[in-house]
């Protein structure tokens, strides 16, 4: 089993309710989505067996890992890489695009936290039910955001909800996020304070 990486690298998770945790970012290749404005490179960089991985994850001074993308519920061997970790230790998170659900990906109901961001332009797509957190860039006009959001509420059981502004070309719509917040009394926004603060 070998598994397709862009990058694995420490810092701090800069969106969601798990702002400001330290973790190890595994970066997946490849996803079943085509964002228009998709800032993620999802070119695999090399690869790695399921032990090197494992290994590798290990080698840095955390013990909470966030498995994302690209797209990670799409990847082979996932559940033999969960079981891995919970072994080593590891709290572990996974950020989705909600396109497989638990019957389609098991391995999600053995994780500690999933944050899933549905995305506007892939409606059909979405089969995730419960998540720790939903979070909705705001790719659309305010009023679409929003309906979209409430659809998403009423699918997808979760702790927290948010909107995370859009970026295009380098450019960080707040303005269209706090339009559609306007809408959404009770949702809250999420910044990538990644970008902001320019830290990985
Ligand atoms: S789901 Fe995420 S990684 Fe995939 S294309 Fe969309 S923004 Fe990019």
């Amino acid at each position: 089993m070998e598994f397709k990486l862009v990058e694995i690298f420490k810092s701090l998770q800069g969106e969601g309710r798990n702002t400001g945790r330290q973790c190890v970012f595994v970066r997946f290749a490849g996803c079943n989505l085509s964002c228009v404005w998709c800032d993620t490179a999802a070119e695999a960089r090399f690869a790695a067996s399921l032990e090197s991985l494992v290994d590798e994850i290990s080698s840095f001074s955390c013990r909470n890992v966030i498995l994302t993308g690209g797209e990670p519920t799409i990847v082979q061997g996932m559940d033999r890489l969960v079981a891995e970790l919970k072994k080593r230790g590891f709290w572990i998170a996974v950020e989705t695009n909600g396109t497989r659900s638990i019957d389609d990906a098991p391995w999600l109901a053995f994780v500690d936290y999933i944050a899933c961001s549905p995305k506007i332009e892939y409606e059909s797509s979405v089969r995730i039910a419960v998540a720790g957190e939903v979070r909705v860039v705001a790719s659309a006009p305010p009023e679409q955001t929003a309906a979209f959001c409430r659809r998403m509420r009423a699918r997808i059981s979760a702790g927290d909800y948010y909107v995370s502004p859009c970026e295009r070309a380098g450019e960080i719509d707040f303005a269209g996020a706090k339009a559609a917040l306007a809408l959404l009394p009770d949702w809250s926004l999420s910044v990538q304070l990644h970008k902001i603060l320019g830290f990985r």
